[in-house]
């Protein structure tokens, strides 16, 4: 094996990491290996990991269960096209997802990324509304606030400021934007609350084709936990302007806000829903974009009679094989309790940080913890001072947050937050 020394010079010269640049890198650790909730560096050193590689680890890595999965359908196919063909391993998958997600999602639509399955939802809607006749809706309408993917039409719904619209202006289709919710998680959403979006919806609603949100927890555009009043409201607001409703549940989807589905916070049926990230417990990219049996059949009655998408590795055997593994898996283990002990456990050990200077807010939902603070990080120098204290967890802008692995143990768990309580300590104070 090549030394470490070896490898960074070749990843610094030609590997482009997510959102950094190619001169004066930030640096990258090396990892050996990682099991359970540890990261192994190459150096020897051990991360307790907070992060659960964005969402999706949730079994944490290197699990038996699916590791062995992914061996036995190795055995008999790793890929065949999904045109004209199908498997056990994608009828599986679809027939769990439409058991567990809410009951009007009827048809399944298996993507390869979580960006992707927003296209596709957005394309939906728009084949939908071209299918009735009314091509003239076309728009979408979103909450700022929002992330929704990378791609293209993804980014055009991503919160504009940062999203960096601007960059893209030129070539991004034009959509509407509601602010934020201010009705916090918990609380009810007054008229005030959503007289902004109710007045885009009805003032444009000839040329909406969809509302797109995040359900209940805005991700990686804030890390925001919002009233189910407001997302109740929204869906019957939909329904009275003929407009539809997209939940990204990409984030949310597989437990980590405390219920399996954020939409559930609310009791509320989306038209259409895009699952990813914890999809495969972070095996292997897949998402998927379901829709209600009145949105497949409209579009499939309509002209020219066929959704049109069809990614190459559509349904790929081997990560329907670990996606269907690790939602067995999810579901024998009791992830309630799980989720419900991370999240007293972050309440606890998070509370502290309230009292350090620089710190705007923490908030807490399911295994979900945020610390805001007044001033953005310096992302190497904190990333530092984390990697040396054995935590891996990412900030970004004026978040530090941490959502570790359900299999995390309490002592971890405590360690995880009395390091966050220690650097934002020696870092935010000044
Ligand atoms: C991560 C994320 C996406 C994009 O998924 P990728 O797999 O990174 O393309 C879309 N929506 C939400 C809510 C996400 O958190």
């Amino acid at each position: 094996m090549r030394g470490v020394e070896e490898l960074l010079a070749i990843d610094q010269a030609h590997a482009w990491h997510p959102y950094t640049a190619t001169i004066n890198q930030d640096p990258v650790y090396p990892v050996r290996a990682a099991r359970g909730c540890r990261i192994q560096l190459m150096d020897g050193r051990e991360l307790i990991d907070g992060m659960s590689s964005w969402w999706c680890a949730i079994h944490g890595y290197n699990h038996p269960v699916l590791n062995q999965a992914l061996r036995d359908q190795i055995e008999s196919m790793a890929h065949v096209m999904f045109g004209g063909l199908t498997h056990e391993p994608a009828v599986g998958l679809v027939e769990r997802l439409v058991a567990l997600t809410p009951a009007a999602l009827r048809h399944v639509f298996l993507c390869d990324s979580g960006s992707v399955s927003v296209e596709v939802a957005i394309k939906m809607a728009i084949q939908y509304h071209q299918a009735r006749g009314e091509p003239g809706r076309h728009r979408l309408l979103t909450l700022r606030s929002g992330y929704h993917g990378d791609t293209f039409a993804a980014m055009s719904v991503c919160d504009p400021v940062t999203g960096m619209h601007h960059l893209f202006s030129r070539v991004l289709p034009q959509q509407l934007f509601a602010p934020a919710p201010a009705c916090r998680f918990g609380a009810p959403c007054q008229d005030e609350d959503i007289s902004a979006f109710t007045d885009l919806l009805w003032r444009h609603r000839e040329e909406l084709a969809a509302v797109i949100l995040e359900p209940i927890v805005q991700g990686a555009g804030g890390m925001r936990f919002y009233s189910a009043d407001y997302l109740r409201r929204v869906r019957e607001l939909c329904h009275a302007a003929g407009v539809l409703l997209i939940a990204d549940e990409i984030a949310t989807g597989f437990g980590r806000s405390g219920r399996l589905f954020a939409c559930e916070y609310a009791d509320i049926s989306p038209d259409i829903m895009t699952v990813g990230k914890a999809l495969t417990g972070g095996y292997l990219t897949l998402a998927a974009t379901l829709a209600s049996q009145e949105v497949a059949t409209t579009i499939s009655a309509g002209t020219p009679g066929v959704f049109m998408h069809g990614p190459t590795f559509m349904g790929n055997p081997l990560a329907c094989a670990v996606a269907n593994a690790s939602i067995d898996l999810l579901l024998a283990r009791g992830w309630e309790q799980e989720v419900r002990r991370i999240q007293a456990g972050l309440e606890q050990g998070l509370a502290p940080c309230r009292d350090l200077r620089g710190v705007v807010e923490v908030r807490i939902l399911g295994a979900i913890g945020v610390v805001e603070l007044a001033r953005p990080v310096v992302m190497r120098d904190i990333q530092r001072r984390f990697v040396d204290r054995g935590v891996w967890v990412r900030p970004f802008g004026r978040l530090v947050y941490l959502m570790p692995p359900y299999v995390i143990e309490a002592r971890d768990l405590a360690r995880l937050c009395a390091v966050t309580q220690e650097v934002i300590g020696e870092t935010a104070s000044g």
